[in-house]
C-alpha cells in the first residue's frame, strides 16, 4: 500500500498550507480556507475590494505609527488574502498568469531592462507570454524577482510612495468594475488578472521595504487554518470593516482579525 490510492486518503493534512507552496497552491489553499465564508458574507467583488482597501489602510497606519515587524507581517499577509478573495470572485482568475504576463523573467514590461531603468514618463507596457518556469514560482520567488527588477528604484521612492501606489490600486479595481459590461468574459478575466497582479506587485514592494518575507508571513498567519475559529473551511461570523488601531496590535498577533 505504498502507492497513493486517492479516494480513501484522509483529507486533513493536505489542506494545511505546505512550506514554500507555489503561488497557485497557495491560492487553492485560500479557496479551501475562506472561499465558503466569502461567498456568503462577501458576495460581490466591490465589497471584497473594500475589505482589501481596509487592509491597505491598516498597513498604512501601522507604518505611520512605526509598528514592528510581526505587525507588518500580519498586515501584509491580510492584504494577500484579500487579493486572493477578489481573484476567486472573478471566476478564479490566476494571479500567477497576470504576474507572469506583466513581470516576466527578462525584465521590466515598460523598459525591457533588468533591473528596470524606466523614467517617470515611461512607454506603454508590453505583455509577455507566461513561461512554465514562472508558473512554478512561490510568493517568495516573486518577491525575489520583483526586488531584483524594482528594488533599488523602490528604495529611492520610499515606503510612503509605495503605499500610496498600493492604495491607488483600489481605485483601479473599482474603475474596472464600472466598465465590465463593455467586455467579454475572457477580456474581463484578463483585465482582472493584470490589475490584481499589479496590486500584488505593490504589496510585495511594500513587504520588501518593510523587510517582510511575504511567503513566511502568509504561512505564519494562515498556514494552519483560520486563527480565529481554528477550522478549514473557516466558520467565522461576517468580516470586520473596523479600522485597526495601535491598541489592537497585541490582539491581532494573538488571534482574530482573520482573512
Ligand atoms: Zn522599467
Ligand atoms: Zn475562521
Amino acid at each position: 500500500m505504498s502507492e497513493l490510492s486517492g479516494g480513501d486518503l484522509p483529507k486533513g493534512p493536505e489542506r494545511i498550507l505546505g512550506e514554500n507552496a507555489k503561488l497557485p497552491e497557495m491560492e487553492r489553499f485560500f479557496g479551501d480556507l475562506y472561499g465558503r465564508r466569502d461567498s456568503i458574507y462577501l458576495p460581490d467583488r466591490e465589497i471584497r475590494a473594500q475589505l482589501l482597501y481596509r487592509g491597505i489602510d491598516d498597513l498604512q497606519s501601522a507604518v505611520r505609527q512605526k509598528a514592528w515587524l510581526p505587525i507588518y507581517e500580519v498586515m501584509c499577509a491580510r492584504i494577500v488574502s484579500r487579493i486572493f478573495s477578489i481573484a476567486r470572485g472573478v471566476d478564479n482568475v490566476s494571479l500567477t498568469e497576470g504576474l507572469a504576463k506583466k513581470y516576466p523573467l527578462e525584465g521590466c514590461a515598460y523598459c525591457g531592462q533588468m533591473p528596470c531603468v524606466c523614467q517617470e514618463n515611461r512607454d506603454p507596457y508590453q505583455l509577455s507570454t507566461p513561461t512554465t518556469e514562472q508558473e512554478q514560482w512561490s510568493l517568495r520567488d516573486w518577491q525575489e524577482h520583483l526586488t531584483k527588477m524594482y528594488g533599488e528604484k523602490n528604495q529611492q521612492r520610499g515606503i510612503n510612495y509605495i503605499l500610496l501606489r498600493l492604495g491607488s490600486e483600489y481605485g483601479e479595481l473599482i474603475s474596472l468594475e464600472r466598465v465590465i459590461p463593455r467586455y467579454s468574459i475572457d477580456e474581463v478575466k484578463d483585465k482582472y488578472s493584470l490589475e490584481l497582479a499589479d496590486t500584488m506587485a505593490w504589496t510585495i514592494a511594500a513587504a520588501s521595504m518593510l523587510r517582510v518575507d511575504l511567503q513566511k508571513a502568509v504561512e505564519k498567519r494562515y498556514g494552519n487554518g483560520c486563527r480565529a475559529c481554528n477550522q478549514i473551511p473557516c466558520v467565522c461570523p461576517p468580516h470586520s470593516f473596523d479600522q485597526i488601531s495601535k491598541d489592537d496590535y497585541g490582539h491581532i498577533l494573538e488571534a482574530s482579525f482573520h482573512s
